[in-house]
């Protein structure tokens, strides 16, 4: 599931990228005389998406435009390396694959903290990897040659190997993640190669301008996902049902949903497995039909809205959900893990399944009621159903 999700994610974001690339070479009369505003302007673009992520701690975001940003500085004036830098063309090729992989892979820390340093060496590494493969390349060939072993891929060794590692890395990242950062990464490497073989016929200036505003377009929805969006079961949080509380009209119903037993769940099979048996039933309640939305109010307790409906057209929706959960047989791992040994010990891998129940408490607004009061007299439905013996629906 998450896999499609990332799939999903990752296509869409590609499909825009390459409508906004495209739609900018097409309209290039009329950017063109623009372009020594744009290069001023790119400075002040890249100094907002330096602070701004590191203030967002989209830490990855800032070392790559610096580095970005170090790179079109050296292009764009005649520096001390600059001729370097034009006669090793293969060398930066290299440096981009390794670090795009290399931000693939870490996590977003702190930018002014002894990880931001550790991340400045590692990225400076990155280029001395590059320098170093363009010796072990020849090493290999010249190797391959003495051993006389042929595969006819040889000329492709040194730059296009390295390219379609980092590309099919990058692409694995993205799909399994389906984070916007990390895709983001994969489409700044795409953009990279695009360049270095002269298919995109723009500007380093008008590339980079592209790239970083959708660098701070992905900061601005990633961050909202992060205040709107429970991290655990990815619905939506507790912030996001105070917001469509306010936009609610005058006839809605509220149910309010807790596990049973919970507790004890967590006690027998561990916090780990715990969490994992919320993630289930909270996809398990993501296909509310009927129009009710779902939100993770806390802990182990939910709610459902269903908006413009009374309290009669949500019961029988409300008991599918309820017996849904009680019907699903979840299977899980390691059901004793209580010590190290025990996790080890072969037996004890058995898979096994297990089952929870929920309690459901449904109450429909009232006139005069506001939202936080619907939620209250649901939440007293949702006692009288654990009183009744739970796994219950209670009006
Ligand atoms: P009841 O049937 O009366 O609802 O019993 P209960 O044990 O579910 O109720 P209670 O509210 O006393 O306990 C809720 C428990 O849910 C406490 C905690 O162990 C567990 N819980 C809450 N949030 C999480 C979470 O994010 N992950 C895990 N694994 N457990 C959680
Ligand atoms: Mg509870
Ligand atoms: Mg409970």
């Amino acid at each position: 599931m998450n896999v499609v999700r990332g799939l999903k994610t990752t296509f869409i974001s590609l499909l825009l990228i390459a409508s906004i690339f495209y739609s900018v070479i097409e309209t290039k009369a009329l950017w063109q005389i623009q372009l020594p505003i744009i290069e001023h302007a790119l400075y002040g673009l890249f100094g907002i998406i330096i602070i701004f992520s590191s203030q967002f701690s989209r830490s990855r975001f800032a070392f790559l435009s610096a580095v970005w940003l170090l790179f079109y500085f050296s292009i764009s004036n005649e520096l001390l390396w600059s001729a370097w830098l034009n006669s090793h063309p293969q060398w930066l090729f290299l440096c981009g694959f390794f670090i795009f992989s290399f931000l693939s892979l870490v996590k977003d820390r702190g930018v002014i903290s002894i990880h931001g340093l550790g991340r400045i060496i590692a990225l400076s590494l990155c280029g001395v990897v590059a320098f170093s493969w363009q010796f072990i390349s020849i090493w290999l060939l010249e190797y391959l040659r003495v051993k006389q072993i042929s595969t006819g891929l040889e000329s492709y060794l040194a730059i296009e190997f390295p390219m379609i590692i980092a590309g099919l890395l990058l692409l694995w990242r993205s799909i399994s993640t389906g984070s916007l950062l990390v895709i983001a990464l994969f489409i700044s490497y795409l953009v990279w190669c695009l360049a270095y073989y002269q298919l995109l016929l723009l500007p380093w200036t008008i590339i980079l301008t592209l790239l970083v505003c959708y660098y701070l377009l992905v900061v601005v929805i990633d961050s909202y996902f992060l205040a709107y969006r429970d991290e655990l079961t990815a619905l939506p949080s507790r912030r996001a049902l105070n917001q469509l509380s306010l936009s609610l009209g005058r006839k809605y119903t509220v149910a309010m949903l807790d596990i049973d037993h919970f507790k004890k769940f967590n006690d027998t099979y561990g916090h780990d497995i715990g969490d994992q048996v919320l993630k289930l039933v909270a996809s398990k309640l993501a296909q509310v039909k009927n129009g009710g939305k779902v939100f993770r109010y806390g802990g182990e307790e939910f709610t459902v809205v269903f908006s413009r409906k009374d309290i009669e057209q949500t019961l029988d929706e409300l008991e599918r959900l309820r017996q849904s959960i009680a019907d699903y047989k979840i299977v899980i791992r390691h059901p004793q893990r209580a010590t190290k040994q025990a996790r080890n010990n072969k037996k004890n891998s058995d898979l096994k399944t297990v089952g929870v129940t929920i309690s459901i408490g449904v109450a429909q607004r009232q006139n005069k009621q506001g939202f936080a009061q619907a939620l209250k007299v649901a939440d007293q439905a949702l006692y009288r159903a654990k009183k009744n013996g739970r796994n219950k629906v209670s009006v």
